[in-house]
């Protein structure tokens, strides 16, 4: 891991050395409740010397929507801020797997209150190394949180408002002072809606099911590449639907899947054992395809992947 900072951010337009980029502390109070933000990974091809950005195309379509439904304004277009995106993995020479983390917040919010509608956004893009564990045996061991997802009549679960991540917080830490691994949200309906910060899948005959998109869930991007790359790869059914708890534990497979969380293995969920407890067969075929497709090691989805172009620079 490199714990140094990167050289530059993209702040408000411009590429900004890293120590230039300060707020005042007076900020601290509001300017965050109505953030929103991304979260992205680029993955590092050895071979060719390139570093590929997954889907940055509708992780910025997202942010757009995202700031629509807080009412926060947007200077930029999706172009200008893919362009940002990629020129910023070029000033900074990611040379290694790297998580982009754009995030829109209110500006000058000092004299205002937390409830204006005339608001000025700020918007910031930054990056940091962040290994794959894609290929690796993490195994995870989950339970049910008490804490219900966020439903539609409180806050919006469908982008990513910062806000709404005191939710799978707080789900987070219950479980894991239970000595869990990680945490799955029932939604207000008592239907499976997600984990923290991923969405949760599971195999059953040989079939890959997922709560749909009205379970309260994110509308997550890792989520779509999943259910394609198993129907058109694979070769496997799909269901989008309303899922029961119990199902969860009669399930072959579960994972959890994410930007972040990439595929995660979920060996038993309350402590009943999945499967046979080990990671299944479906899901290892699914990290395989998964990665090969983010890390452009063959040429298939390459419409998914932006190259920063770093393999036609030299190394800084
Ligand atoms: N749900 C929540 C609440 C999330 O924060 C994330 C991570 N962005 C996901 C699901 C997975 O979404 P994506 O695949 O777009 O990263």
């Amino acid at each position: 891991m490199h714990h140094e900072r990167p050289s530059f951010l993209w702040y408000n337009g411009k590429m900004t050395p890293w120590d230039d980029a300060t707020i005042h502390v007076s900020e601290m109070g509001w300017s965050t409740i109505g953030a929103v933000f991304e979260g992205i990974r680029g993955y590092w091809n050895e071979d060719q010397g390139e570093l590929h950005i997954y889907r940055l195309r509708e992780h910025m379509e997202r942010l757009q929507r995202s700031m629509k439904l807080v009412h926060l304004p947007l200077d930029y277009s999706v172009d200008e801020l893919i362009e940002a995106t990629v020129e910023l993995a070029r000033v900074n020479d990611c040379r290694h797997d790297t998580y982009f983390f754009p995030m829109a917040y209110t500006a000058d919010t000092y004299f205002a209150r937390f409830d204006g509608l005339e608001v000025k956004t700020s918007l910031q893009i930054l990056t940091r190394p962040l290994p794959s564990h894609l290929g690796g045996d993490k195994k995870m061991h989950a339970k049910i949180s008490s804490w219900r997802r966020i439903s539609e009549d409180v806050m919006p679960p469908r982008v990513k408002n910062l806000s709404n991540y005191r939710n799978g917080q707080l789900a987070r830490q219950e479980v894991g002072i239970d000595g869990y691994d990680t945490a799955i949200l029932l939604n207000t309906h008592g239907k499976v809606s997600e984990g923290p910060g991923a969405c949760v899948m599971l195999v059953r005959d040989g079939k890959l099911i997922t709560p749909d998109l009205t379970s309260g869930i994110l509308e997550s991007i890792t989520r779509d590449a999943i259910l394609v790359l198993a129907r058109e790869v694979l070769g496997i059914p799909v269901e989008e639907r309303v899922v029961d708890r119990t199902e969860l534990y009669v399930a072959d497979e579960v994972f959890l899947c994410g930007t972040a969380a990439e595929i995660s293995p979920i060996v038993s969920v309350d402590r009943y054992p999945i499967g046979d407890g080990n990671v299944g067969l479906i899901t290892r075929e699914l990290d395989r395809v998964y990665e090969a497709s983010l890390r452009a090691t063959d040429s298939s989805y390459a419409e998914w992947r932006t190259p920063v172009g770093l393999a036609a620079t030299v190394p800084a």
